[in-house]
C-alpha cells in the first residue's frame, strides 16, 4: 500500500511536469484538444469559404476566462470548452474570431461581417455571454 502511494505521488509529479501544458490534471486532455481542433478546423474551412480570410495558425487553449481570441498576426485561439457548446454558439464563436481577421475591433464594419453568416448574431452573442467559461 505504501509503495502504491509513492508510485501515485511520483506519477502525479511526472504528470504535472509532462502534461501541465495540456492540462492533464485539470480536465484539458489531449483527446479534448484534438476534438476541439477537429470541430474548429472543420467549421472554419466551411465558413471561411465565404470570407476567404488568410488564417495563419489555429490554437486550442485552456483559457480561464475567454472563449476565444484573435491576434494581429492572424492567429486564432479557441477555448477547448467549445466542444461543450451547442452548434449555433460554437459557430458564432468561430465566426466572431474569424471576422477579426477582417476587422481587429468591434466596429459596425466588424458586426456587418459577422452578420453575413449569422444574421441573428445579437441574440446568440447574448446567449454565449451568459455562459461563463469557468463554470463549464
Ligand atoms: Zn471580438
Amino acid at each position: 500500500m505504501a509503495k502504491k502511494n509513492i508510485w501515485t505521488i511520483r506519477f502525479i509529479k511526472f504528470s504535472k511536469k509532462k502534461f501541465y501544458k495540456t492540462g492533464f490534471l485539470t480536465g484539458f486532455t489531449i483527446r479534448k484538444r484534438e476534438h476541439a481542433r477537429q470541430l474548429v478546423e472543420n467549421r472554419l474551412s466551411y465558413i471561411n469559404k465565404i470570407y476567404k480570410f488568410k488564417i495563419n495558425r489555429v490554437a486550442i487553449k485552456n483559457q480561464k476566462t475567454r472563449w476565444g481570441s484573435c491576434s494581429s498576426k492572424g492567429n486564432l485561439n479557441f477555448n477547448y470548452k467549445i466542444i461543450y457548446l451547442k452548434p449555433a454558439l460554437a459557430d458564432y464563436l468561430i465566426v466572431h474570431e474569424l471576422c477579426h481577421l477582417g476587422q481587429m475591433n468591434h466596429s459596425k464594419k466588424f458586426w456587418a461581417l459577422v452578420e453575413k453568416t449569422i444574421p441573428d448574431y445579437r441574440r446568440i452573442n447574448k446567449e454565449l455571454r451568459r455562459i461563463p467559461v469557468k463554470f463549464i
